[in-house]
């Protein structure tokens, strides 16, 4: 009984706080939405992480820039930036992306309020994710709640692209370490729902070469569409294997519960109806569940395309992009403490979900660190002409992130 009452008393004396700063958070918000940081190409990065850091030294947060080494990114540079608060062992990671996919239109970086709702580029995905975690942060350092350890900002490009030069580089080079990390949370666009799971992805383009001649001569050519055709017949006997298993992990509405393998995304092939198809194309489009092992099934894959280059087959493979599946047990207590510190703050107890797409938990989770998406944003609007994000769910989240960084580094033991 007095640990609810000493809990309600904290809640009560942040969200008072925190009213004080509604406004200071939608600007800064807004001021993030303004930078252009579309990627790709990955314009506008240094700009962004000027003003985030100006943000955060404000606060008298230590903060370091850390510049991306990868011979690919020097046309335009990477940055990444770790900014931590408190003090001890434990450590609670808030970590956000900066880069927004392309904008539809220009007026996309001219931020607007309309009907309690921020509209721009990134508003959901997720300038104002960095904006709830930052100034819970703030809220946390103004309240002088007692830490039993750091929090932990880390604030990263492209992750739109797969995280090469973002999350991973952190991770490869030893700046997130799982050594004392309590939890991982990052403010993705989940639409009330908290993502502790996601699928991994291979896709690839598969492409035959085989050699064109007139119909007349076709004894003469090699047909790539025909050959094409058997490899589809074994892709889709392995299809018919793959897609009998089912994730246990819960999905979005509609969504399938089966692993996937989809053929045909992208299909190309000849160059008239009279002429013997010289090339064939297609992707391939292979999303493996948390409970399969991705490394068992990236080599089926590859083991019956590599059957086919082996009989004389013209094969190239071209991997356009790859990520691990990841998942943690919502019982886990991290999982429970924020499930329930988003109940206190809006009301209602949030599901747990995989996510649909590729998500950068995966990265932590590897490394043995409990890691959770739950975002001011919405999915359905994300990547939109029309973006936007709900204003009140930026401050709730800053509330959210607060109360359960405070309760996972509690001066309690932890269980
Ligand atoms: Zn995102």
């Amino acid at each position: 009984m007095a640990k609810n009452k000493s809990k309600n008393m904290l809640k009560q004396y942040l969200l008072q706080n925190l009213a004080r700063m509604h406004d200071e958070i939608v600007q800064f918000t807004q001021e993030l939405v303004k930078i252009p940081t579309e990627n790709p190409p990955g314009k506008y990065y240094r700009e962004c992480v000027d003003i985030i850091k100006k943000q955060l030294q404000k606060f008298n947060l230590p903060t370091r820039v850390v510049h991306v080494n990868a011979s690919d990114s020097n046309s335009y540079p990477r940055s990444c930036l770790i900014a931590s608060y408190g003090e001890g062992q434990k450590t609670v990671y808030f970590h956000g992306h900066y880069d927004v996919v392309p904008a539809a239109h220009k007026n996309q970086f001219r931020p607007a309020i309309h009907k309690k709702k921020l509209f721009g580029r990134g508003s959901s995905d997720m300038k104002s994710g960095l904006a709830s975690m930052i100034y819970a942060v703030r809220l946390l350092q103004l309240c002088k709640v007692p830490l039993n350890g750091r929090i932990c900002l880390t604030i990263v490009p492209d992750e739109e692209t797969g995280g090469m030069y973002g999350t991973r580089y952190l991770i490869d080079t030893g700046y997130i370490k799982k050594a004392r990390a309590v939890a991982m949370i990052m403010p993705e666009p989940t639409s009330g729902a908290i993502w502790h799971a996601c699928r991994g992805a291979i896709s690839l383009m598969l492409k035959i070469k085989g050699k064109a001649v007139h119909v007349t001569l076709q004894r003469q050519g090699i047909n790539a569409f025909e050959k094409m055709v058997a490899l589809v017949n074994a892709l889709l006997r392995l299809k018919a294997a793959v897609e009998k298993r089912k994730t246990d992990f819960n999905v979005g509405p509609g969504e399938s519960k089966n692993s996937i393998l989809m053929l045909g995304g992208i299909c190309r092939c000849g160059t008239n109806f009279n002429i013997v198809p010289g090339e064939c194309s297609m992707t391939l489009e292979r999303r493996i569940n948390p409970e399969e092992d991705f490394t068992t099934e990236k080599a089926a894959l590859f083991n019956l395309l590599r059957r086919f280059q082996k009989k004389g087959i013209n094969l190239e493979i071209e991997t356009l992009q790859e990520g691990e599946s990841a998942g943690i047990t919502s019982d886990h207590y991290a999982a429970r403490a924020l499930a329930e510190n988003i109940k206190r703050i809006t009301g209602s107890r949030p599901q747990f979900r995989m996510c649909p797409g590729l998500l950068e938990i995966r990265y932590y989770i590897k490394r043995g660190i409990p890691a959770f998406a739950y975002g001011p944003g919405l999915l359905s609007v994300s990547h939109s002409p029309d973006e936007y994000v709900p204003v009140e769910n930026i401050y709730n989240c800053a509330a959210i992130y607060a109360l359960t960084a405070a309760q996972l580094l509690s001066q309690n033991k932890i269980k």
